[in-house]
């Protein structure tokens, strides 16, 4: 960890070097999905902005534990209190239980993060099955006198946290000019958010939990204060999600954890802009979404879409056209073409290649001890600065192409280079080797030559696709058809 390492800290809007609470170990705590209907490609793009994060301080020695909470209960479809549950949106609009609802989209989110080569995190906790944490900060804030019960429900009361709004860098006044005007009157300051809701005001809620307020189940904001709090203590290094969550699910969360634990929370808060649309902002309630799923239909790979994000800083806002995502799936491929290349130059076995599947184990920079050229070390110090520098991935992605273009770096240099890189990258270039296809997809692959060579392409069409489905991508070059095997995981 000899690196110095700086992020943009939302707290205090500046880049500033970051410092571990405990010497080599960082504790990260990740906003989850809420489990009512698929991720969209927005939600997407923060986790792999965080996943990015994650793997650069683990490539840079650092000991991640990585907690990150599923809300399968308490999100309403205002992040101001109001409207319904989402879960039982969910519910009603597939005809299923709100506990189908959340089992069956928390499983399509983790399938998405795999398909991604998203690293899973340390610890994931479902909001439901933390129920009597997050009763126990309620009480300890009805205790210390930041909350008080109203009209059935516990509320936390703003103007008892002198800090209110400073991590969305607005006064008091400011936020509540924006506050919706159809408030709750049992609110006392219409910016008082619900810690716990009881059945007086969702009679139909099917999710409830006996508690000391009342028979009702949380508000959104606190599982994740009680979840970060249970699996990384009460003082946190680093807390994510996307930037719509400062001004409140992050203002919020920062005002109950600390006015509960009696001193600072989070030491570092890292947001990731929104992917946009030419529409506009892509969100979950209001329809019309992008899934991996529809990537996939117009034929681009979880790959292309990481790809894709990997263009772009994370504090910028991304925009999304096909044709961005074309651009960004060709340069994969090609990437992946010189990769494939090096490979089968002499002296340059794939048995030495590392394994960066996983950056939670791969090994520093500082690290690896064989002898490296000057050429070789100037390509790593470039890139690792850029990543250093507030995670500058697409800087970073410019080293990539600069080296892979270099004629004065051999094969075997350049494919160790892009395999440390991968680390942080995650585009998995440890599966573009060549791997033994099983038998089945073998003579797949032989019928869509000889469909080629008769130039039936209708048929090697259907066989691509066929081949695709099973984790076999292939590249018609000029120098012959080149494929990868990536087995489902
Ligand atoms: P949700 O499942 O709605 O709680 O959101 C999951 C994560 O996606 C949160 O960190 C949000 O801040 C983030 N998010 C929502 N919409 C977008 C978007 N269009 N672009 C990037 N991130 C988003
Ligand atoms: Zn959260």
């Amino acid at each position: 960890m000899n690196r110095t390492i700086t992020l943009f800290n939302t707290m205090g809007r500046a880049e500033v070097p970051f410092q571990s609470i405990e010497p080599g170990k960082v504790r990260l705590y990740t906003c989850g999905p809420t489990v009512y209907n698929y991720a969209h490609i927005g939600n997407l793009r923060t986790y792999v902005s965080e996943d990015l994060l994650r793997r650069m301080l683990s490539y840079f020695g650092y000991e991640v534990n990585h907690v990150m909470n599923v809300t399968d209960v308490g999100h309403l479809t205002s992040d101001a209190d109001t409207g319904e549950d989402k879960m039982t949106v969910g519910a009603r609009r597939e005809g299923k239980t709100v506990w189908e609802i959340a089992r069956f989209y928390e499983k399509a989110f983790f399938d998405d993060i795999r398909a991604l080569n998203i690293l899973m995190p340390t610890t994931v906790a479902r909001a439901t099955e933390h129920i009597p944490a997050m009763i126990e900060i309620v009480q300890r804030l009805i205790d210390r006198g930041y909350a008080y019960e109203a009209g059935g429900n516990v509320y936390f009361s703003v103007d008892r946290f002198a800090d209110y709004g400073s991590l969305a860098a607005l006064q008091l006044e400011e936020l509540q000019a924006g506050a919706r005007v159809d408030v709750d009157p049992n609110k006392r300051n219409p910016l008082d958010f619900v810690l716990w809701f009881t059945e007086s005001k969702f009679p139909d809620q099917e999710m409830k939990w006996n508690s000391p307020f009342g028979r009702g189940f949380p508000g959104w904001h606190i599982e994740c204060s009680a979840i970060a709090s249970q699996y990384l203590g009460e003082h946190v290094d680093i807390h994510c999600g996307g930037s719509d969550h400062i001004p409140v699910h992050h203002t919020n969360e920062i005002a109950q954890s600390e006015a509960a634990f009696g001193h600072k929370w989070v030491n570092y808060w890292f947001h990731t802009e929104f992917l946009i649309m030419k529409e506009g902002k892509m969100s979950k309630s209001a329809g019309g979404f992008l899934t991996l799923a529809a990537l996939a239909e117009m034929g681009f790979s979880p790959d292309d879409y990481r790809y894709f994000c990997l263009q772009a800083h994370y504090r910028s806002p991304l925009q999304f056209t096909w044709e961005a995502l074309k651009g960004a799936q060709t340069a994969l491929a090609n990437l992946r073409n010189l990769y494939t290349g090096w490979l089968e130059e002499p002296g340059a076995g794939a048995s030495d290649v590392p394994d960066s599947s996983n950056g939670s184990t791969a090994l520093g920079p500082e690290e690896t001890s064989t002898e490296v050229s000057e050429e070789e070390r100037s390509y790593s110090e470039a890139f690792d600065s850029a990543i250093a520098a507030d995670l500058n991935v697409p800087l970073a992605l410019g080293v990539v192409w600069k080296m892979a273009k270099d004629p004065g770096l051999s094969a075997a240099t350049k494919r160790s280079l892009l395999s440390r890189f991968d680390r942080v990258l995650g585009l998995g270039v440890d599966k573009w080797q060549r791997a033994e296809l099983p038998e089945e997809l073998k003579r797949l692959l032989d019928e869509r030559q000889a469909a080629r060579a008769r130039r039936d392409y209708a048929t090697a069409d259907e066989l691509r696709a066929r081949l695709a489905a099973a984790g076999v991508e292939i590249m018609d070059t000029p120098s012959g058809t080149k494929w990868q095997y990536n087995p489902k995981r």
